[in-house]
């Protein structure tokens, strides 16, 4: 049978998935672990999809450790750029709100800023820092705002060094059924 996007998706787990994360976990188990969460919550098929791709645009940097090299390569803009050939905007806004949802909560949520893991903070740093109240306003107006806070928390929190998740190839119908709803969007 001819691959699908599906595999496309998986291969590129396959080549990159084994890059560390930024801590002590890799970028696969980091996927896996957010999708993990997302079901937990109880949240639709589109923000599990999200979850487990959020960081899709890690797998096609020219290195795993961006971060560490002072360098925001907007791994957000690109996983969603890549992911839209697939999947609508309920999966690839809040993939690409994702790092905007940090910026939204520092601004807003006392103690969120300080409970995040050090390569976050760094990262923070980085991607421009606290929202101001013009930027929280826009970010708030986006119809994917919400999905995008929720997608941050499963984000913030899945990265347990060794926690037993299902494997990638769980999420193989949920991505097939996903994707074909939304067949090649070129925008
Ligand atoms: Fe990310
Ligand atoms: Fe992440």
């Amino acid at each position: 049978m001819a691959p699908t996007f599906v595999d496309e998706i998986f291969e590129a787990f396959d080549r990159r998935g084994g890059d560390r994360y930024g801590e002590e976990i890799t970028q696969l188990e980091h996927a896996l672990q957010c999708a993990q969460l997302a079901r937990a919550d109880g949240a639709q098929d589109s923000l599990v999809a999200a979850a487990l791709l959020h960081d899709y645009g890690h797998l096609f940097e020219g290195r795993s450790d961006a971060a560490e090299q002072r360098i925001d390569a907007h791994h957000e803009a690109r996983g969603a750029a890549l992911l839209k050939r697939w999947f609508g905007p309920e999966v690839t806004m809040p993939i690409a709100l994702h790092v905007a949802a940090k910026r939204h909560l520092c601004a807003i949520e006392p103690g969120y800023e300080g409970s995040l893991s050090d390569a976050s903070r760094l990262s923070l740093e980085l991607q421009g820092g606290r929202f101001t109240p013009e930027q929280r306003r826009k970010f708030d107006s986006n119809p994917f705002a919400q999905d995008a806070i929720r997608l941050r928390r499963y984000d913030d929190t899945g990265k347990v060094p060794g926690a037993s998740v299902p494997a990638l190839e769980t999420y193989r119908d949920l991505l097939s059924r996903l994707g074909q709803a939304a067949p090649k969007r070129s925008d």
